[in-house]
């Protein structure tokens, strides 16, 4: 199940979208403007949004930003289709452009293709050439032998599988892991990164990042 987020302020073209992705495979949540954008992405935890650029409250370049700073992909949606309107997109970071109007197969399928390129989907990611994760059934395997990992361990291997080789500040392994503000003096991140490291043999691979915090290297 992956959480969808739709930033559209026309509430039916918002429905088509929500009528035609919820199901097993997605729960999807809206906003109208680029403000409730912004609160709803703080608190949940988002595997991709779809953005409209022209947005009451802040456009969607800016709510664009605000998901990569959060690790969300980002589609944009969008009337605006011209082509420098698609490179500006695309030059600051979303994965895909959607001109609207557009077909609801076509915009199915470029979900798919961006939350399985973003890691983000399917039932067994994989951290070659060992370690396997059955995201469903929420078991880790190494060498094909099962690990036993705690529950914020789990979620910790898998927040950073989701960005591989990209640096993760501690505070927002924090905040995702734990789902609380980081203090900045609280050790349990190093802790909980230490203890996946020993279980999994990742000590060359679950690095440190210099005054950041970690990066899985795959
Ligand atoms: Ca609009």
């Amino acid at each position: 199940m992956n959480r969808i987020l739709i930033v559209e302020d026309e509430e039916p073209i918002a429905n088509l979208i929500r009528t035609a992705l919820e199901g097993p495979d997605y729960r999807c949540d809206w906003a109208a403007d680029g403000l409730t954008a912004a609160d709803l992405l703080e608190r949940e935890p988002f595997d991709l949004a779809l953005l409209d650029i022209m947005l009451p409250g802040a456009d969607g370049y800016e709510v664009l930003e605000y998901c990569r700073s959060l690790e969300v992909p980002v589609i944009f949606l969008t009337a605006k289709g011209t082509v420098e309107d698609r490179v500006r997109g695309l030059r600051m970071g979303a994965e895909d452009y959607i001109a609207k109007p557009f077909e609801l197969m076509e915009l199915l399928a470029r979900v798919e293709t961006v939350l399985r390129r973003c890691g983000k989907t399917g039932r067994v990611l994989s951290l070659p050439p060992d370690i396997e994760i059955d995201t469903a059934a929420r078991v880790v395997t190494k060498d094909g032998v099962p690990v036993t990992l705690t529950a914020k361990e789990y979620e910790l291997l898998l927040l950073l599988l989701q960005n591989r080789n990209i640096a993760l500040y501690r505070d927002r392994i924090y905040e995702r892991v734990w789902g609380a503000e980081y203090l900045g003096d609280s050790r349990t991140v190093d802790l909980h990164i230490q203890r996946v490291r020993k279980k999994l043999g990742l000590e060359k691979r679950l690095v440190a990042v210099y005054k950041v915090g970690y990066r899985l290297e795959v």
